[in-house]
C-alpha cells in the first residue's frame, strides 16, 4: 500500500510555469536601503558586523553604502571592502563622474550605477532630458568596466517609467558592458501579475544577461513581487533583513530565502539556522523594532496558545507549522493564557515529571484561563507610550535643528 502524503502540495504542479535561474544571487541592502530606514543610521563598525553575519550566512552580494554620502559613509564602504568577506562588496553610485570614482576608490569590486528613469523623476527632480540620462548613464557604465569592477544599472521607478525608454536605456547599458540590469519598484505600486506583465516584456524587449530586481513594500507586497521575479528569471532578487528600508521598507531578506528555500524547493546558499541571530542583531543596531506576527522572525512566528492548536503541534508539528522553528535558528513557544487548553498543561508538567488526574487538571487549567484574563495591560501601555514617544519623532529633534542653525549664523531676513 502507499502511503498517503501528509499534506498537499501543490508547488510541483505549479513549478513547470517558472523560470527559476539556476544559480541564484541573493543581493542585500540592509546597509544602504536598509539604513535609509527613517532614523536609522549605522556606524562603520556597525557595519562591518552586519556584513559578516551576512556573508558568512551565505548572502553573495552586499551594498556597503553611497561613499560619496559623507567621510564617514567612505570609510565603512572601505572597511567592509577590505575586511575579506566571501560575499562580493557592492557599493552604489549616481550617474555622477564623483560618484563613480568615490566607488572605484572604495576598494568595493561591484557597482551599482543608478538614475531615476520615469518622466516626473526626470522633470520634477532631475531635470534631465532622457537623452541627458542616457549619455550620463553610458558614461559611468563605461567609466566603471574600465575600472575592473562589475557594474550593475538600476533605474530608479522603472516599472512608472515610458517603456520605449527603458527598452533603449538599458539595452544601450548593457551594450556599454553593465553586467547585470536591475529594475526597481521604487514606490511599491505592482501587484504580483502586473510584475509578472513587466518583466517577460522586459525580457523580451531588453534580452539582459542578468536580471536583479529591487521591490519596496509600500503595500506590502514586496516579498511577493520579488518571489514572482524570481519565477519570471530574475536571478538576483534584493532585500533587507528585517523589510527595513525606505518608508514601508524592501522586500524582506528572511521572506524572500525562506520562501525559495521552504515553499519552492531552490537553494540559495543561505544558511537559513543564522536567520533569526542575524534579524535580532539588525533589530538591536537599526532600533527598529521587529512586529511580533512579522514572518519568520517576530515574536509570534512559533508561539501557540490556543488549545486546538497546542493539541495539534503536541501530536505533529505539521498541523499548525509549515516548517521547524529549528529550521530559522528558532524554538517552538507553547503559551499559557486564556485560549489554553488541557493538553498544553499536560505537556507542562512533564518538565517536572509530574502526571496529574483529569480532575486536578480541570482545576488548574481554570485557574490559568483566569489569571491570564485578569493580567494588568498597564506594562504594555507603558511601552506603547515609550515606543510611540520614540517613533512619532525620529532623527534630529526641531530643538536641536534651530540651535544649529542660529550655532552656523543662518539670520531670517525679511523677504
Ligand atoms: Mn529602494
Amino acid at each position: 500500500m502507499v502511503e498517503p502524503r501528509l499534506v498537499e502540495d501543490y508547488h510541483g504542479e505549479t513549478a513547470s510555469d517558472r523560470r527559476i535561474p539556476r544559480s541564484l544571487v541573493i543581493w542585500d541592502e540592509t546597509l544602504r536601503d536598509g539604513e535609509q530606514t527613517p532614523g536609522v543610521h549605522f556606524t562603520p563598525e556597525e557595519k562591518l558586523e552586519i556584513a559578516t553575519m551576512l556573508s558568512d550566512a551565505g548572502v553573495d552580494v552586499i551594498n556597503a553604502g553611497i561613499p560619496v554620502v559623507s567621510e564617514e559613509e567612505a570609510r565603512a564602504v572601505r572597511t567592509v571592502a577590505a575586511a575579506g568577506l566571501s560575499a562580493k562588496i557592492l557599493a552604489a553610485a549616481r550617474t555622477v563622474p564623483a560618484d563613480v570614482e568615490a566607488v572605484i576608490a572604495s576598494g568595493a569590486t561591484h557597482i551599482a550605477i543608478f538614475v531615476a528613469a520615469s518622466h516626473v523623476h526626470l522633470k520634477f527632480k532631475l531635470r534631465m532630458s532622457q537623452d541627458e540620462v542616457r549619455a550620463a548613464a553610458i558614461r559611468s557604465v563605461r567609466r566603471a568596466k574600465e575600472a575592473g569592477l562589475h557594474v550593475a544599472f538600476v533605474t530608479e521607478d522603472t516599472v512608472r517609467a515610458p517603456f520605449d525608454f527603458v527598452e533603449r536605456l538599458y539595452r544601450d547599458v548593457q551594450a556599454a558592458g553593465a553586467d547585470r540590469l536591475v529594475v526597481a519598484d521604487t514606490v511599491g505600486v505592482m501587484t504580483p501579475l502586473t510584475f509578472r506583465w513587466f518583466l517577460l516584456e522586459f525580457r523580451r524587449r531588453v534580452r539582459p544577461k542578468d536580471l536583479s530586481v529591487h521591490c519596496h513594500n509600500d503595500f506590502g507586497l514586496a516579498t511577493a513581487n520579488t518571489l514572482t521575479a524570481v519565477e519570471c528569471g530574475a536571478r538576483a532578487p534584493q532585500t533587507c533583513v528585517n523589510g527595513l528600508g525606505e518608508r514601508s521598507g524592501n522586500a524582506s531578506f528572511e521572506e524572500v530565502v525562506l520562501t525559495l528555500e521552504s515553499l519552492y524547493g531552490v537553494r540559495t546558499g543561505v544558511r537559513t539556522e543564522r536567520i533569526h541571530e542575524i534579524s535580532r542583531r539588525v533589530e538591536e543596531l537599526s532600533g527598529v523594532p521587529v512586529a511580533a506576527n512579522k514572518a519568520l522572525v517576530g515574536y509570534n512566528a512559533f508561539s501557540h496558545e490556543a488549545g486546538i492548536h497546542t493539541h495539534g503541534i503536541l501530536a505533529h508539528t505539521l498541523t499548525y507549522e509549515p516548517i521547524q522553528p529549528e529550521v530559522v535558528g528558532r524554538r517552538r513557544q507553547m503559551i499559557l493564557g486564556k485560549h489554553t487548553g488541557k493538553a498544553a498543561l499536560v505537556e507542562k508538567l512533564k518538565e517536572r515529571g509530574i502526571v496529574a488526574p483529569d480532575t486536578l487538571l480541570l482545576e488548574l487549567l481554570r485557574r490559568v484561563k483566569s489569571e491570564a484574563e485578569s493580567r494588568s495591560k498597564e506594562d504594555l501601555r507603558i511601552f506603547l507610550r515609550d515606543y510611540r514617544a520614540l517613533f512619532e519623532h525620529p532623527g534630529i529633534s526641531d530643538e536641536v535643528f534651530w540651535a544649529m542653525v542660529d550655532a552656523v549664523g543662518i539670520r531670517a531676513v525679511s523677504a
